[in-house]
């Protein structure tokens, strides 16, 4: 059963590299898995070393998911830093 689940991470893993949306922390968490927190500056996200974007923390943005009924950007507000909102995140 474990080696199922972890299949399946690596396969969702692979399918959002592939997309190239958001640029990801390289950085290994300390449960051993990859850190999926977004970089806008460098390759590291500020929790293990990287800049630290004041833009992004303190900034609500708009949603860069985009609606599936009406195809159209989601004019949903966030303030994750993944800069989609509950909706459009994985
Ligand atoms: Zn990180
Ligand atoms: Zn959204």
């Amino acid at each position: 059963m474990k080696w199922k689940f972890i299949a399946i991470g690596l396969a969702m893993g692979s399918l959002s590299f592939a997309q190239g949306v958001d640029n990801t922390c390289v950085a290994t968490t300390t449960k051993g898995t990859n850190c999926k927190v977004v970089v806008k500056v460098g390759n590291l996200c500020h929790h293990h070393g990287g800049k630290k974007s004041t833009t992004i923390t303190i900034a609500s943005a708009q949603c860069s998911g985009t609606s599936k009924s009406t195809n159209q950007q989601c004019k949903l507000k966030t303030k994750h830093e993944s800069g989609r909102c509950h909706h459009h995140r994985n």
